[in-house]
């Protein structure tokens, strides 16, 4: 096996096997690295040219029933100082969005249960209402099949939820009590019944190994998401992963474009937590075949509390310049901020 005839194959094929996959990640360096980047880009552009979408990520609540190792708003963080916005706070950052020319927005949060089904079909419909071409997108964790067909109903479009991690063990460790089977049914759920659905993980998990990061690419592959969100682990200091490294910017800039060779159509975020661990991440990203933003609307007085990593980049910019900034940036290196609400080629 060689790494450049493993690319060649990927770029041409949209495949590859479990073996080449780890022996690509194994044994990638800076030259052949710069050839996977320079043929996800291409790939890229043969769907989207170089459009950049932008999402409004509105996010609605830090409080959360749920314990992931290594996230800063778990439940047994009693430092992580808590909020949760009203319907009207949400709609106040989605006209901001809107004005400012955001035609998607994201609604993410911690699983907390004072949003019943009741409470986020209203906020749902309400943002449907008096915004009727844009997307809703929810990032809202695991929910029965009832209430993601009742938030489909009401008009939303789109969900992210992570799988995390495609290895059972490694994910019945860093998410104590939970089921791995549990969050693979709620992606299959959302996918049944007909939501634009984002699978993903993170880089660098702690133990987490090459192989387990193949098992992503194979999951990925099999599942075929609409959107992927793939950033590196970045510890937090009250969690128990307080001491672990971060996960390493070529790692995930490298299984970000293997992505975007297995699944050419993706929309594919350059996160936030990429900027956060390098002031160069977003710009990797996108040039390593990345096609989506998620700039923050929530209201600057909560924005601290929103800490699920530490150092977390662009948090205290304000939206206006921030906007600006963002054309500004993504024209220098060759791209273009899109704004439309920016489907799947395949939900169009
Ligand atoms: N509660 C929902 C949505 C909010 S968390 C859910 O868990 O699905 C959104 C994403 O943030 C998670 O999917 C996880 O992959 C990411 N995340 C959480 N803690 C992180 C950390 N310490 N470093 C990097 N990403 C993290
Ligand atoms: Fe809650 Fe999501 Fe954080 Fe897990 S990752 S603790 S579900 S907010």
């Amino acid at each position: 096996m060689n790494v450049e005839e493993i690319i060649y194959s990927l770029y041409k094929n949209n495949n590859s096997s479990e073996e080449e996959l780890l022996f690509l990640i194994q044994n990638i360096d800076k030259n052949n690295m710069k050839l996977l980047i320079d043929k996800a880009d291409e790939v890229r552009r043969r769907t989207y040219k170089n459009k950049v979408y932008i999402r409004g990520l509105i996010e609605i609540s830090n409080y959360c029933k749920k314990n992931c190792m290594y996230c800063g708003i778990r439940r047994d963080n009693t430092k992580a100082c808590r909020y949760r916005l009203t319907k009207e706070e949400i709609l106040e950052c989605a006209r901001r969005g809107n004005d400012l020319g955001y035609k998607t927005f994201v609604l993410q949060g911690g699983e907390d249960p004072y949003y019943t089904d009741e409470i986020m079909v209203d906020i749902i419909s309400s943002l449907k209402k008096e915004f009727p071409n844009n997307a809703i997108t929810l990032s809202l964790g695991e929910k029965s099949h009832d209430s993601y067909k009742a938030f489909f109903d009401a008009g939303a479009d789109r969900y992210l939820l992570r799988h995390e991690t495609a290895s059972k063990k490694l994910y019945e460790d860093i998410h104590p009590g939970e089921k791995f089977g549990d969050r693979i049914n709620c992606l299959k759920d959302l996918k049944e019944i007909g939501y634009q659905t984002g699978a993903g993980f993170m880089v660098g998990i702690p133990n987490q190994t090459d192989q387990d990061l193949v098992n992503d690419l194979i999951f990925l592959k099999e599942f075929q998401p609409a959107m992927c969100g793939i950033g590196p682990f970045i510890s937090h200091k009250d969690t128990p992963f307080n001491n672990y490294e971060n996960g390493g910017l070529d790692k995930t800039i490298t299984i970000l474009a293997i992505t975007r060779l297995l699944l050419p159509q993706v929309l594919l975020p350059s996160t936030t937590a990429l900027s956060s661990i390098d002031p160069k991440g977003r710009e990797l990203g996108i040039k390593a075949g990345c096609n989506v933003i998620m700039p923050n609307l929530s209201p600057m007085s909560q924005r601290k509390k929103y800490s699920l990593y530490d150092n977390k980049a662009y948090i205290l910019d304000e939206d206006a310049e921030y906007r600006k900034m963002i054309d500004k940036n993504i024209s220098e290196f060759g791209f273009k901020v899109e704004e439309s609400r920016g489907d799947n080629p395949n939900f169009m």
